[in-house]
């Protein structure tokens, strides 16, 4: 409807957008790290124990609940949405919550969706996700060698995760690789990887093992720090510096020789919280404040008690209000124990 031009004309102020969420140390909350479901179709030895005990349907927030909680952290100023799991792509439907997570892509409202897979569900679902807007992808991959890759992930099959990333690449979707790195066991392949990455165009990011879940002492003793690594490269690579600060806990070299990029996530050689804008969110509606300390809140509870946003907006205003300064991994060598007892598949990797 118009006004004539006559009338004079009324400014009325559209409901009040509400306030972004911001912790006490004035970092805002603009990334959320959203896990669907604990399940996995690999066991990779420093994230699972080979029999693990899965959570019973009825304690996980359904699709529907989860574009909910999704949208509400939108509406209160997430930018990014990372989905994870376990395996994100095991989950039963899982294209329907990124298609309808797409439509903040399309509003404006959300800057990126993107997801952390293991590559194993790619070949299947890549089209699709590039059309629901997913411009990216994170693969995890450790290793190029068949049988060192079912040693580390159990029961995991190479072949399928290279028909996953050639569908991913053939799909438009950028795919940067995460590889833990692991003393003894793929150490002395990270030069291959760098090259084999970026020889395909794909940003390759190298992570420190962390001491999450009920580590055995084998996983301790495959502690290999970054630091170490990026040394034995600096011999033979020249690393330039990038300033490509993701708020998170990688820092990003350019590899001259090869002309990629090249990541570098070191909880345990470095401390990266003053920048932290992220908090994690787990599928059954725990969020996480900071991935290194135990303290969460439960949003499930508030959000299934009334169909009204208002109680679960006041239980994340509440969480973020205690969203510690930063975290402190240690592993306890005596008693052999993680700092954190949780697997990195119940967080939310
Ligand atoms: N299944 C998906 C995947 O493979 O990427 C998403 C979840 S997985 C838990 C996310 C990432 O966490 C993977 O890159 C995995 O290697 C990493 N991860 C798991 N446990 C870890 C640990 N103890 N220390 C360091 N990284 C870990």
């Amino acid at each position: 409807m118009s006004s004539s031009a006559s009338e004079p004309v009324v400014m009325t102020a559209g409901p009040a957008a509400a306030p972004p969420l911001v912790d006490p140390f004035g970092r805002a909350i603009s990334y959320l790290r959203v896990s669907v479901t604990d399940r996995c179709d690999f066991r990779c030895v420093y994230c699972m124990s080979e029999d693990m005990a899965f959570l019973p349907k009825r304690d996980l927030l359904t699709l529907e609940e989860l574009d909910r909680l999704c949208t509400v952290f939108v509406e209160r100023g997430v930018r990014k949405l990372r989905i994870t799991g376990g395996e994100p792509l095991v989950r039963r439907d899982i294209m329907s919550l990124f298609r309808s997570l797409s439509r903040h892509l399309g509003s404006g409202a959300l800057d990126e969706l993107t997801l952390t897979t293991n590559g194993s569900q790619l070949a299947r679902y890549a089209d699709e996700l590039a059309g629901y807007g997913v411009k990216r992808v994170n693969v995890s991959l450790d290793t190029l060698d068949a049988g060192r890759f079912r040693q580390i992930t159990r029961w995991g099959d190479l072949a399928k995760v290279q028909c996953g990333l050639d569908a991913a690449q053939k799909a438009g979707l950028a795919v940067k690789i995460n590889a833990v790195a692991l003393k003894g066991v793929n150490e002395d392949e990270i030069e291959t990887l760098l090259e084999w990455a970026h020889g395909r165009c794909m940003d390759l990011t190298l992570i420190e093992v962390m001491p999450l879940g009920d580590i055995e002492p084998q996983r301790i003793d495959q502690f290999l720090p970054l630091s170490l690594v990026r040394a034995r490269l600096a011999e033979r690579y020249t690393l330039d510096e990038l300033d490509d600060r993701t708020g998170g806990p990688a820092r990003y070299v350019r590899v001259r020789e090869t002309g990629g990029r090249l990541g570098f996530i070191t909880p345990m050689t470095h401390n990266f919280c003053e920048s932290c804008n992220r908090v994690r969110l787990t599928c059954t509606g725990t969020l996480f404040m900071c991935l290194g300390q135990e303290d969460a809140a439960d949003l499930r509870t508030p959000l299934r008690l009334s169909e009204g946003n208002e109680r679960v907006e006041q239980a994340i205003e509440d969480a973020i209000a205690r969203k510690p300064r930063g975290h402190d991994f240690v592993i306890d060598r005596r008693r052999n124990r993680p700092a954190i007892g949780r697997h990195m598949s119940v967080t939310g990797g």
